[in-house]
């Protein structure tokens, strides 16, 4: 049986979400990938378990995650009900619907019709009552944000959701879905966007509107999937991301494309005594309205370096020049 470290809260540090009474972990992992049907569940277990003695109360998820759809939800509510228990209220837990998950006209998207059926789909597979945060994980072109909006705000009411978030909407669709959850009164606090070296589209108008609302930002891909950290400098590793069959999201041709930047930001790692993976953190944690750092990992060695951001969070003016120079 599980046993926590007594001194996991002891090197975390945890930054509020915006003017919200939350606080999430400075990093927080998410299941996305290495969760699903064919992953080991005694590495899924370590990964956890490790993480939560790191103090990472965080666990992001979402309805389609695996593969297959949903069976990353199904691994982690089996290890939650199993092992971690006594522990859900030092835990921190989200979900999201928005991607496809079942065919017809209701799978996917942004009505009130897919939200709360995916949400208590959600539940289920986590043998939960509630998530902590609800997002909607993608921003509907044909539904009115008006009834997105209604359809979170219900998932509050219902108790099946503490907070609301939103993920991969522009500035200005946040603007006006922000709106719509003020008028409602809901609890809606943050924002799931991409942000790393390789992509920093945030700070072209959405940070400005999360610090005037108030909301605060989590991160996803920070590593920019494994890019920007000591995985490719030798090549593809066969157990890699970029090598598995199951993960068409990074291409070795994405690889190759990077790799020269990639090396090139490994030196300024080097110099700052950081790992790559440890610099890309650090770095994203600059941004003020980012809480949080949502990253993957295969194993908990990854975890185990990634926390170690922490110890340097401060960049020079020459360093932060330097590394623009390399990336834009
Ligand atoms: P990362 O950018 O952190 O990439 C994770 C991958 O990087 C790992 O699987 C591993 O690759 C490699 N890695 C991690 N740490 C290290 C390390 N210290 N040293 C060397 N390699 C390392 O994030 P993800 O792309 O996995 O996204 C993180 C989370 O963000 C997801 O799980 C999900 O919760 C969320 N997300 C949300 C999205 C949205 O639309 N809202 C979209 C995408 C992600 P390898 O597997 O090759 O070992």
């Amino acid at each position: 049986m599980y046993q926590a470290l007594e001194n996991r809260y002891q090197e975390m540090q945890y930054n509020r979400v915006g003017h919200s009474g939350l606080k999430l972990p400075a990093i927080s992992l998410g299941l996305w990938h290495n969760f699903g049907e064919t992953d080991k569940m005694a590495t899924q277990k370590e990964t956890i378990f490790g993480a939560f003695d790191m103090g990472i109360t965080h666990f992001d998820l979402a309805n389609n995650y695996g593969p297959p759809a949903g069976s990353a939800e199904e691994n982690f509510g089996r290890i939650l009900h199993d092992d971690l228990w006594r522990y859900r209220d030092e835990m921190i837990i989200s979900s999201k619907a928005g991607y496809y998950m079942w065919p017809g006209p209701y799978g996917e998207w942004g009505s009130k019709k897919n939200i709360i059926a995916s949400c208590n789909q959600s539940l289920k597979r986590l043998q939960l009552d509630y998530v902590d945060i609800f997002y909607h994980h993608r921003p509907d072109p044909e539904t009115p944000i008006e009834e997105t909006a209604q359809a979170l705000d219900l998932l509050v009411h219902q108790g099946k959701a503490l907070y609301i978030g939103i993920s991969n909407y522009s500035a200005a669709q946040t603007k006006a879905i922000t709106k719509v959850f003020r008028a409602l009164g809901t609890p809606f606090i943050i924002h799931q966007p991409r942000y790393n070296m390789l992509d920093r589209w945030i700070e072209d108008g959405l940070t400005d509107v999360l610090a005037d609302e108030g909301l605060g930002a989590i991160t996803f891909s920070p590593l920019a999937q494994g890019l920007l950290t000591n995985r490719y400098l030798n090549g593809i590793p066969v157990d890699s991301r970029a090598a598995r069959p199951d993960s068409p999201f990074l291409s070795p041709d994405r690889v190759d494309q990077t790799i020269d930047t990639v090396q090139k930001l490994n030196q300024i790692a080097k110099q700052r005594g950081q790992s790559l993976a440890e610099m890309a953190l650090a770095w994203n944690l600059q941004q003020p309205t980012v809480a949080s750092v949502l990253v993957g990992a295969s194993r908990l060695s990854q975890l185990e370096d990634s926390v170690h951001a922490l110890d340097n969070l401060t960049f020079s003016a020459e360093e932060l020049a330097a590394i623009q120079k390399i990336v834009s």
